[in-house]
């Protein structure tokens, strides 16, 4: 008898779901950038005790027909990709199709969506008995995904999981990243049945930026206007300026091609900017979008999506640098150099 087992189909998909599901903002994450690429220009989000016992992501996008829905929850199912080189001309966020099979995999999910082609709307439940998977629900346009009871069948991950506060917190930024990112999309974030944040009547990013950040920035942001670093590289940012700063990293914020990115080297780019103008130890809160050629961008690097690699960095980092530095100084100087009366 050889000692290898083959692992049964259910136990490799909760394996395969803990590297994209680790705790609520996961799912938020994953339920949010499916809005966005499906077309959505609202966005609504309820929560319940920090996620753990609802995430519920409605959107008003192009929606999915009948017989999408169960497609929707396999593995490797995805409308985004149909060859492996189309991950290098990738417009879209999704692409592995894994996370709502995972996030099934590790909560009691459903998916209620219509399209406009379709004149009935449909809540599919999957793993439900057959026959009951579907119910006809009144006619919208838009998807609706609900996720009850997260990890309830994963005792090891709910260990994981920290305070109710902490959870809605880390969603709560992720929300706040985005919504100031898509000023064009209406944002709403509920926690227990109460409204905790709203896009409406905010629809620029500086009224975002303000909004979400903190009123210390009211009249003290920065714009750097959208610029082509290099061919097919552009860049455009917010940023406070000099005179308002923070203690840490946490509000530097970068987007690749309309991603959230952790990038220590891009956020050096902008700290590096700030030299001379804010003290060590301080830092500014920025928000930075780059847009490069996407077969210059690997986003395949880790499941989470949040690390990504950029090809030749040379060509455009030092021209970020003193472009930002140039929209810093100039604020100084006028400062400085008040015109006389
Ligand atoms: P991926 O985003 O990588 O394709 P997902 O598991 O997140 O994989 O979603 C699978 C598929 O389900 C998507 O490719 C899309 O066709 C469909 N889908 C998921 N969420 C939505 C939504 N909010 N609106 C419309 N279609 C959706
Ligand atoms: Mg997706």
């Amino acid at each position: 008898m050889g000692q290898i087992n083959i692992l049964s189909p259910q136990i490799a998909n909760k394996i395969a779901a803990g590297e994209v599901i680790e705790r609520p903002v996961s799912v938020v994450k994953e339920l949010l950038e499916n809005a966005i690429d499906a077309g959505a220009d609202t966005i609504d989000i309820q929560l319940q005790a920090g996620g753990m016992r609802l995430i519920q992501v409605t959107d008003n996008g192009s929606g999915m027909t009948k017989d999408d829905l169960p497609l929707a929850f396999e593995r490797h199912a995805t409308s985004k990709i149909s060859d492996f080189n189309d991950l290098f001309a990738l417009h879209s966020f999704g692409f592995r199709g894994e996370a709502l099979a995972s996030i099934a995999t590790v909560s009691q999910a459903s998916a209620t969506s219509g399209t406009a082609k379709e004149e009935k709307t449909w809540k599919y439940t999957p793993g439900a008995n057959p026959g009951e998977a579907f119910e006809a629900v009144a006619p919208r346009q838009g998807t609706q995904i609900e996720v009850r009871n997260l990890f309830y069948n994963v005792p090891a991950r709910r260990k994981f999981v920290k305070s109710e506060s902490y959870e809605f917190g880390q969603c709560a930024e992720l929300f706040s990243v985005y919504a100031t990112a898509y000023p064009q999309v209406t944002f709403t974030l509920s926690h227990n049945n109460q409204l905790v944040y709203t896009t409406v009547g905010r629809d620029s990013v500086e009224d975002r930026f303000v909004y979400f950040r903190s009123a210390d920035l009211q009249g003290h942001l920065l714009h750097l206007e959208e610029v082509e670093l290099a061919p097919g590289i552009f860049a455009e940012a917010w940023m406070s300026d000099a005179s308002v700063t923070r203690n840490n990293r946490k509000e530097m914020t970068v987007f690749v091609n309309g991603r959230w990115v952790k990038s220590k080297e891009i956020n050096t780019i902008i700290e590096n900017a700030y030299h001379t103008y804010i003290p060590k130890g301080r830092f500014p809160s920025s928000l930075l979008l780059l847009t490069v050629p996407p077969d210059t961008l690997d986003v395949n690097i880790h499941p989470a999506k949040t690390t990504v690699k950029i090809a030749h960095p040379g060509l455009w980092q030092s021209q970020l640098e003193d472009l930002v530095r140039d929209v810093i100084w100039k604020d100084r100087v006028a400062l400085t150099y008040t015109p006389a009366a």
